[in-house]
Formats: C-alpha cells, structure tokens, sequence
C-alpha cells in the first residue's frame, strides 16, 4: 500500500501543472483556494487507497482524477447564487450582506451537526423522545438569569408567537413612540394585527408617562408590551416610563410585561463606552415577564429569535401550535448553542465572537490592517487614509458611530463609480462606498485572510481596463 501511496504527487508538483495556472487564470480564484481544494482532493485519494477503495499495482495516474476532482469542485463553487462576499462598508450587522459571521467554533458545530445524525429531539439519558427547545433552555437561563427560555426562527417570530399565544383577542398598551418599524417590513403594529391581539396606542411620539398607561388598562388588557427602538432616536424632549415603572401597576392588575429587546445584547457593551444598549439580564431584572431578541444582532449567533423569561410563559408558549410553525434547524441549535456556551465566559465572547470583536476594534488595529494591506499594493493605485465612522448596523446603536480608518483607493483614469461596480460584480464580490469620488473601504470588517482575494479583486481591475483599451 505504501509504494502506491507513494505514487501521490506533492502539493508543489500539481502546483506546477499547467491545469491549476489555467484555474487561477480562468476562474479567478485565489491560489490558497485551490491550493487548499488540491489538497482536499489529495487527501481524499489518499483515503482511498487506505481503505483499500483504490488497489493494486496498476498504473493509475493520480494526476488525472485530482485534477478532475479539482475541476469538480471549481465548477461547483463558481455556481452558488448565495456566495461570500467581502464587506468593505465597515458595517458589522449589515442585513443586506448576511448580519453576524459565526465563531469558528459555532461553525464548526454546525458542519458537525449537518454531517451526521443528532440528538435533536432525542433524549439521551432518558431514551425517549426530547425537545429541541431543552438543548438552549438551560445555558440561556445561566448566561442571562431567566426562568425559562425558547428559541424561533427570527426575532420577528417571537414577536409573533408571544403575541399571539398570550393576547390574541385581548389588548396590548404600547406607547406610540415604540410603534416602529425595523429594516422595511417588521412594523409592530402589522404584526399585532396579525396576532389578532388588539393595539392599545398610548402617550405621543415623543412622551409617554405612566399615567398613560394605567388610564388605559381595562378589564380586556393581557399584556403591556415595550418594544426596544433599537433603529432610531428621538432626541429634545422626550418621556418614556420604564419597565420598572410599568412592573407594580401591571402586578397589579395582574397584566403581562413583554419587552421587546431587538438586538438583545448579552455582552454589556456600555462597559466599553459603547452605546447605550441595555442587556437581556437588565431588561430581566427590571421586571420584564418575557423578552424576545434576534440570534444574529448583538448576540454575534444564527439567524433566530429567542424568547427568555418566566417558565409560566415560555411553557405556554412551547405548548402553543405555532411553536411547530416556527421551529428551528438543528444547523441553527448547532450554532446557537457554540455562540451562547461562549457567553459563559464574557472574556472568551468577547475574544471568540467575530461580531463583538469587530464592535470593539480599536482605530489602531484597523490602522495596522490597513498598512498591512497596502504594504503590497500595486502602484496602480493612490492611496489615501482618512478618519471615519463605522456603523454597528442591523437597526441597532443608530447613534454609536465607531472611529475608524479609511483606506480610499482611486485612479486618475478610472472613475471610482466603475471601480466600485467591478469589485462588486466580480468573485468573491466586493462591497464598498464612494467618499468624494474614491473608493472607500473600511477595514473594521475585512479580515487579514481576506487580503489575498482583496489585493487579486483589485489587480483584475487595471487588467480589465488593459482589454478595453
Ligand atoms: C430587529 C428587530 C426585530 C426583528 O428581528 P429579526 O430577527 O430581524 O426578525 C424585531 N424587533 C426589534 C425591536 C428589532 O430590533
């Protein structure tokens, strides 16, 4: 076996052939892309011939099926409609370009998960069937102190569900200056039409007191509900009661309080200096019935929405129909579970979770990405570094603006519009922003194993303008 195995050509030889120079030129791929895909496809021969799928003495060139392997791959990679694309906007939770980048360790669950059968409603110790809601419940009651806890498809489901499973045909005291709608399709108040739970409007845009919502409780009223403006801000005079104010006349009337915290942060990012968003635990702590927030905002996780509060509420609502409806993936579990195991430890959130570390780089870091960059550009290019602002983005901290460095790349003889449209219509894509006609990118969201593709994007450019001219 070992005088076949012997057989496999290196990495450096196959590097060689002109069929791997013909992908790089043709395909425009990195060559640490396929690199890494020759070595798959060697690895995978190799696996064959050590489990005896590949035999004997023949003259087999192995050349061939790796490269025919290789060319598989390519072709399969270069077809997807949902691809990776390099975010240059500085943006962290951009909802256009996908919201949080999963850890390597929630990654890494996922494929896991994917790959091969799981207890995701099977409960092990005990043999018999389990739920899926139980596999997050207990690390969300350690890391944020609620009773009790769920997870949806999105934070928009959670809305929905509460909504419906605790007041549907009763009415919810909203204040009016908390009837938003967040990224051109959640509107609270659609969303509790279709509930069927009645919406009680409360105070003016700008104030809200308490005696607006005590005036307004009846015998009808199931729920005062605070939804987090999480995407705007209303500055000048301004009113709003707070959920410990809310708490002792809801008690009283024995009425329900719901927050809806959007962005749901776990990590206090106020201890930074940033911003102003409360925690999952404080809106918990000052009274809050039931929460719901969204998996892939501040928390850094999947697509989700997850409900937190007490075990009264949330087993209603597991019991409800539409928690079926509303299910998620076990891919999804997979990594919501990694990202929140992370929290347990705030140092390791705050070190591992890509959305967090990208809220919090220093200016200085991304002044040391950006002269990492440019430290092998092509003179093509004129380069500028400016000061800048980079969103948090995903409706959240509208008013959090993060310093940040520039880079601005122009040439005197392309106009930057057409720069910008190539880097965006090329593989992978390239999103950026145009500042005083140069193009703009912002390394807060650029990773440094992201440069060998950035630097090859921006070489096809004066390479195309070689065609047209
Ligand atoms: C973002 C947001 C939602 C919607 O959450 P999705 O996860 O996008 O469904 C609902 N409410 C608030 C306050 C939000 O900020």
């Amino acid at each position: 076996m070992n005088h076949i195995l012997r057989q496999l050509p290196a990495i450096h030889e196959l590097q060689q052939d002109k069929r791997f120079t013909q992908l790089l030129e043709n395909k425009q791929l990195s060559k640490g892309k396929v690199t890494e895909w020759l070595q798959e496809a060697v690895a995978d021969i190799r696996k064959r011939v050590l489990t005896g799928e590949i035999e004997g003495d023949q003259s087999i060139t192995f050349t061939d099926s790796i490269f025919s392997r290789l060319s598989e791959r390519v072709s399969h990679h270069s077809t997807f409609a949902l691809q990776r694309v390099i975010n240059g906007t500085g943006t962290v939770l951009h909802t256009n370009l996908g919201r949080a980048r999963l850890s390597e360790k929630a990654i890494n669950q996922v494929v896991e998960t994917a790959y091969s059968y799981s207890n995701v409603e099977y409960n092990l110790k005990q043999g018999k069937r389990g739920s899926r809601h139980d596999l997050i419940d207990e690390l969300v009651k350690q890391i944020t102190g609620a009773e009790a806890a769920m997870v949806v498809n999105n934070n928009a489901a959670a809305v929905y569900l509460v909504l419906k499973a605790c007041a549907k045909g009763k009415e919810v005291i909203v204040s009016r200056g908390e009837l938003v709608e967040i990224g051109g399709s959640f509107r609270v108040s659609s969303i509790m039409e279709e509930s069927g739970a009645h919406l009680v409007e409360v105070g003016t845009t700008n104030k809200t007191h308490l005696y607006d919502y005590e005036h307004a409780i009846s015998e009808e009223t199931a729920m005062i509900m605070k939804v987090h403006t999480s995407n705007f801000k209303i500055i000048g005079f301004t009113k709003d009661v707070s959920i410990a104010e809310i708490k002792p006349v809801a008690c009283a009337h024995n009425i329900l309080v719901y927050e809806d915290l959007g962005s749901g942060a776990i990590y206090d990012l106020k201890k930074d200096g940033i911003g102003q968003e409360p925690t999952v635990t404080e809106a918990l702590q000052r009274g809050a019935d039931l929460v719901t927030f969204s998996g892939d905002k501040l928390l850094g996780g999947p697509q989700a929405g997850i409900i937190a509060g007490k075990k009264k509420w949330i087993d209603q609502l597991k019991r409800h129909q539409l928690a079926r409806v509303l299910r998620v993936d076990k891919m999804t579990l997979a990594a919501l579970e990694a990202t929140l195991k992370d929290y347990v430890n705030e140092e390791v959130a705050r070190e591992t979770l890509p959305t967090l570390k990208a809220i919090r780089l220093k200016k200085d870091d991304i002044q040391k990405r950006i002269d990492k960059f440019t430290s092998s550009l092509s003179p093509f290019w004129n380069t500028e570094v400016r000061n800048g602002v980079s969103q948090v983005g995903g409706g959240t901290m509208p008013e959090v603006e993060l310093e940040t460095e520039l880079l601005l790349l122009a040439n005197e003889n392309i106009k930057a519009q057409y720069i910008h449209d190539e880097l965006r219509k090329g593989t992978p894509a390239v999103i950026t922003r145009i500042i005083d006609d140069k193009v703009a990118f912002d390394f807060r969201t650029i990773e440094e194993e992201e440069f060998e593709d950035l630097h090859r994007r921006l070489q096809d450019i004066p390479r195309e303008m070689g065609k047209i001219i």
